[in-house]
């Protein structure tokens, strides 16, 4: 069977989608505070536009230095400005020391350099070059995106993807060209041009589709980030912590597994913001937010629900262990707080905690109880914990 494709309709159904596309990302850039990555990936589609234009105008005008340089050079900045469109979005400088970038900016050179030489001659070699160019930053492209912890991880994959095929179909092209140069098999080298052509402009329009996805999941989750962390601390704020500690409870309940929340305060804290100022109070409550990070697990959810008062949910009803935990996060408070910043301030916290019980009726039981035990602490001479008997 005879695969015919109108080269033409083609062509010019990835002009109208590509220019629709980045239409549509610039509008996007002037409604969303001037995020730079859409304007990046618009200027991509804009390239990519040019780039076909002016390779098309090979057959109607005789000027290599537009329909061969120019031409190359725009379908070469194209996947470079979506891959800085990837950077900037991620926050991470595209000139950043990392080897790969120093590779990158030496590859560039080369493949101007190379452009500049060859254009005039051979058409073969600048699609030599820019098939190797391409698929050298779709790989950088994939390695940033695999690198970045970011989540939700599907867009990511998406692109990955996406620019895994398109990488593996560009090497393919360059394949081509050297075992057409030296007449190693009979192909019919323009017919598989023509169809790596296609999937080139289906990738390119593909591609251009994916990257809003992208961006909108990772603006979706910086929102979430801002409506539940505490500016200072970054740990999770009061309504937050409610939320996933009553989630935790209802699930401890239901599998019958150990649940405590522990409720700490500072002692004395407001001697020092009166001695020190509200300055030195913030960086102790970020110092205290880091300890607690550090001493406590992955799995423990950790918040900063009033000043300075902080709340965890530890997965486990495990005395013993809790013990040991708050024995431990005292001891690290005192230690590490004898001296904060060259001051003496000779921190030290109230620990209340309550671990579950059949008894236990809700989430906000523990939480009075921990509350309880904790002034209970004070009471007692504060730097120590107190538990609560049995929560209910
Ligand atoms: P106690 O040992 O009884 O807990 O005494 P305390 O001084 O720690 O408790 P108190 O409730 O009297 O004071 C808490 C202070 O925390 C008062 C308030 O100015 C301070 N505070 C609350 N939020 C912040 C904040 O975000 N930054 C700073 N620097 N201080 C804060
Ligand atoms: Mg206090
Ligand atoms: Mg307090």
């Amino acid at each position: 069977m005879e695969l015919n494709i109108h080269l033409p309709t083609l062509l010019l159904l990835s002009v109208v989608i590509n220019l629709m596309v980045g239409g549509l990302l610039w509008l996007v850039y002037r409604l969303r505070d001037l995020q730079a990555c859409f304007r990046l990936w618009a200027l991509a589609c804009v390239t990519f536009v040019a780039g076909i234009v002016l390779a098309v105008a090979r057959s109607v005008v005789d000027a290599p230095l537009v329909t061969e340089l120019a031409a190359h050079l725009c379908l070469g900045l194209s996947p470079w400005l979506v891959l800085a469109g990837i950077h900037n979005l991620l926050g991470v400088p595209l000139a950043g020391g990392k080897k790969s970038s120093r590779v990158l900016v030496v590859c560039a050179v080369v493949y101007v350099a190379g452009l500049l030489v060859s254009y005039a001659g051979d058409t073969l070699v600048p699609r030599l070059l820019t098939a190797l160019w391409s698929a050298l930053v779709f790989t950088v492209a994939i390695y940033r995106l695999a690198s970045s912890s970011r989540t939700p991880r599907l867009p990511f994959r998406i692109l990955q993807t996406i620019f895994g095929i398109h990488g593996i179909l560009m090497m393919l092209q360059v394949l081509v060209i050297i075992t057409s140069r030296w007449e190693l098999v009979g192909l019919d080298v323009n017919a598989v041009l023509t169809l790596i052509l296609a999937h080139h402009l289906l990738l390119a329009t593909a591609t251009v589709m994916a990257l809003p996805l992208l961006a909108f999941t990772q603006a979706e989750r910086n929102l979430k980030l801002l409506a539940e962390r505490d500016e200072l601390t970054q740990l999770l704020n009061r309504r937050a912590f409610l939320q996933q500690g009553r989630a935790a409870f209802n699930q401890a309940r239901e599998q019958q597994q150990g649940l405590t929340v522990l409720m700490i305060d500072l002692d004395y804290f407001k001697q020092i913001n009166d001695r020190w100022g509200h300055e030195v109070g913030d960086s102790v409550l970020s110092f205290v937010a880091t300890i607690m990070a550090e001493e406590l697990r992955d799995s423990d959810i950790i918040g900063r629900i009033g000043g300075e008062e902080f709340a965890a949910v530890l997965n486990t009803g495990s005395c013993k262990e809790v013990e040991a935990v708050t024995e431990r996060l005292l001891r690290k408070i005192a230690g590490r707080g004898r001296w904060v910043e060259g001051r003496p301030l000779n921190l030290s916290a109230s620990i209340g905690g309550v671990v579950i019980s059949p008894q236990t009726h809700s989430f906000n039981d523990m939480m009075r109880s921990a509350d309880a035990a904790m002034y209970e602490a004070k009471d007692k001479g504060r730097n120590r914990v107190e538990f609560a008997p049995v929560s209910g």
